[in-house]
């Protein structure tokens, strides 16, 4: 999943164009992605100010409760 840095981002939609998935949409106000994005990591990438970056979700074991 990616995060993004509000107060980097100056929305010149270079991350817009980098995606293969057309997963990032970004308008005047937002910059906002749906789900088809694959964490491929390319939009982190072309991002010139550094306002993306990609958390790792799957794979993670989740810690088996203890009794
Ligand atoms: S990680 Fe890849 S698929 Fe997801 S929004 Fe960025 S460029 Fe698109
Ligand atoms: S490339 Fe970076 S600065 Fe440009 S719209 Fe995307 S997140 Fe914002």
């Amino acid at each position: 999943m990616i995060e993004l840095n509000d107060d980097k981002c100056m929305h010149c939609g270079a991350c817009v164009g980098a995606c293969p998935a057309n997963a990032i949409y970004l308008n005047e106000v937002i910059l906002d992605f749906n789900d088809d994005c694959t964490d491929c990591g390319l939009c982190v990438r072309a991002c010139p100010v550094g306002a993306l970056s990609l958390i790792r979700t799957r794979g993670l074991k989740v810690p088996a409760a203890t009794a």
